[in-house]
C-alpha cells in the first residue's frame, strides 16, 4: 500500500492552477489511516510528549488520532474568534493579505513538548505562525509533522529555522 497513491488530487481546486491534495480518501481507508498516523509520528514513538497540536480543520483529525497514539494531551489551534476561553493570538501572512490564528492560552504549559499536525506544508506560512504561537508561550515545539510536503515551495526550511525538525510523508511537485 502507497500512501501516496491513496492521496486524491483535484487540478484547479479552489482556482485555476492549484492542484488540490486531497486527504478524505486517505482518511476513509482504514488501513491507510492507521499506517499514515503510525508513520508520522514513528521517530517519536517512546519518547515523552505532553502535547499534539493540530491545525483547523484537517489537522484536528489527523492531530487527535496521533494524540492518542502517543498518549498526549490535544491541543486545537484555530482561526481567530472560535475559541471560547481566553486566547493568544498571531497573524500570518496568506497568499492574498492576513489571517489569524489562535489558542486557548492555557492550552499548553511553558516547557512542556509539543508535537505539530497538519495535512500538508506547502510555503509553510501557516506552520511557521503555529510554532511561533506555542514557542511564545514557552512551550518545546519537538517536531512538526505533515503527510503531504510540496518541496518547492520552501516550507519546511521556514520551520527548521525555528529549530524545529519536519517530518513529512510524501511529496508532490508543484503547488
Ligand atoms: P502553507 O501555509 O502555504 O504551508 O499552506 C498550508 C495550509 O494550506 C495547510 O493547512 C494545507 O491544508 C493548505 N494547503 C495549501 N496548499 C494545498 C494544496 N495544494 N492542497 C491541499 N491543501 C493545501
Amino acid at each position: 500500500m502507497n500512501i501516496k497513491d491513496i492521496v486524491r488530487t483535484i487540478p484547479d481546486y479552489p482556482k485555476p492552477g492549484i492542484m488540490f491534495r486531497d486527504i478524505t480518501t486517505l482518511l476513509g481507508n482504514a488501513q491507510a489511516f492507521r499506517r499514515t498516523v503510525d508513520e508520522l509520528v514513528q521517530p517519536w514513538a517512546g519518547s515523552k510528549i505532553d502535547k499534539v497540536a493540530g491545525i483547523e480543520a484537517r489537522g484536528f483529525i489527523l492531530g487527535g488520532a496521533v494524540a492518542h497514539q502517543v498518549s498526549a494531551g490535544f491541543v486545537p489551534i484555530r482561526k481567530k474568534g472560535k475559541l471560547p476561553f481566553e486566547t493568544v493570538r498571531i497573524a500570518y501572512s496568506l497568499e492574498y493579505g492576513i489571517d489569524e490564528m489562535e489558542m486557548h492560552k492555557d492550552a499548553i504549559a511553558p516547557g512542556e513538548k509539543v508535537i505539530l499536525v497538519d495535512d500538508l506544508i506547502a510555503t509553510g506560512g501557516t506552520a511557521e505562525a503555529a510554532v511561533k504561537l506555542m514557542q511564545n508561550i514557552g512551550a518545546q515545539v519537538v517536531a512538526a509533522c505533515f503527510v503531504i510536503d510540496l518541496p518547492e515551495l520552501g516550507g519546511r526550511a521556514k520551520v527548521e529555522a525555528l529549530g524545529v525538525p519536519v517530518r513529512t510523508l510524501v511529496e508532490f511537485e508543484g503547488h
